[in-house]
């Protein structure tokens, strides 16, 4: 058996008709770039969140540095975010000369909120929830903190396509709700695209002029903006996927419950839900606190893939030697880092398959 981590084309197949229609009717139409697809996902997109409106992008990483240039989030200010987050989560707020202050995740992988208010200084500005592995992080203790403190938030729901925590769907709890359409995430689409979702009319509107050169109408250019505009051929097969992904979602949780049913090993620590959080499972992160790289080497042996989110906590990347931080200041984040795994998870993925991996792994022994 070969068995991908992840694998698309096993998604693709199943609608594969739908999205070719799609691709040749935008091909045909001789727009490509802000038109009547990105207009009609963008109703879909926010219709589906929850929220007012949501504005198409060209990436989630845009989504994220916008949202702080827009908040006016720059240079002499802290933003405070997860110190297991995902690399471009922290980048969001340095580019825009912000300083990023890590907090240390919980048993749930998410932000542990009780550590916040530790880390607010005269200089944090806003909170940054990322959403990991497809988890809600808790929003009601983040969001009564921010309003505490009178700080900003965004969350970064990359992961994190129409889950919820106590019922509402995440995004629509902050200031600005940041989406990644990249092909590996819940609603994929077929190259880079990202969206945010808000309920403020004012704020919506200068995600549109600033994605778009700082223009409103064209050639009269009124902030210096960007380019980030999501294209007609990404937006319209963003509709197709968005058409599927309550399907997508349920299959994944289907794939997550039986892991939790039928793996038993005692090396292998299955993820931990929090309470009034729901998961749609983009990732089933499992801990292995001894041998977690002999796991995957056993693994891949037989077959089977897995991946590490993330191998370098982002205090340790090189990118981020500038904040002086060494090994042992985030400690676990760091173990965290040596100790989990993502196990295959893919829509279209078999029972066989799936019974392949979890025979494998109860029979692994560090
Ligand atoms: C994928 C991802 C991003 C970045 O999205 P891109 O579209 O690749 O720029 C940001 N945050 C998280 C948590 C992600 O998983």
């Amino acid at each position: 058996m070969n068995i991908m981590p992840n694998d698309l084309g096993r998604q693709y197949s199943l609608h594969a008709a739908e999205y070719e229609e799609k691709a040749l009717q935008v091909l045909r139409s001789g727009w490509y770039v802000l038109g009547k697809e990105v207009e009609a996902f963008e109703k879909e997109w926010a219709e589906y969140i929850g929220a007012k409106h949501c504005v198409g992008l060209a990436s989630g990483l845009d989504a994220l540095w916008i949202s702080f240039r827009l908040l006016g989030v720059g240079a002499g200010d802290e933003v405070i975010v997860c110190s297991n987050a995902y690399i471009a989560c922290v980048m969001g707020i340095s580019m825009n000369g912000a300083t990023p202050v890590f907090v240390e995740p919980d048993e749930y992988d998410n932000i542990d909120a009780e550590k916040i208010e530790a880390a607010i200084t005269p200089k944090t500005k806003a909170i940054l929830a990322v959403h990991l592995y497809g988890q809600s992080c808790d929003m009601t203790r983040i969001m009564a903190i921010a309003k505490a403190h009178d700080l900003k938030v965004v969350e970064d729901c990359a992961q994190s396509h129409g889950n919820h925590w106590q019922g509402q769907t995440v995004g629509t709890f902050g200031d600005v709700g940041c989406f990644s359409f990249y092909p590996t995430k819940g609603c994929g689409a077929f190259g880079d695209a990202g969206c945010i979702v808000t309920n403020s009319d004012e704020l919506a509107q200068k995600f549109r002029v600033y994605r778009n050169y700082g223009s409103e109408k064209r050639y009269h250019n009124q902030v210096v903006g960007t380019n980030s505009r999501l294209d007609e051929l990404q937006a319209g097969l963003l509709r197709v996927k968005l058409s599927h992904l309550d399907g997508f979602n349920a299959e994944r949780c289907t794939i997550a419950e039986t892991y939790n049913k039928e793996l038993k090993n005692p090396h292998v620590h299955q993820p931990k839900i929090r309470p009034g959080a729901d998961c749609t499972w983009h990732q089933y992160v499992v801990h292995v606190p001894k041998g977690r790289d002999a796991l995957a080497a056993y693994l891949k042996e037989k077959g089977i893939g897995t991946i590490i989110h993330y191998p370098i906590p982002p205090h340790l990347s090189e990118a981020y030697a500038y904040l002086g931080f060494g090994v042992g200041d985030f400690p676990i984040a760091e173990r965290y880092a040596g100790e989990v795994l993502s196990l295959p998870m893919y829509n279209g993925m078999t029972e066989e398959e799936q019974r392949y991996v979890i025979d494998a792994i109860n029979q692994w022994e560090p």
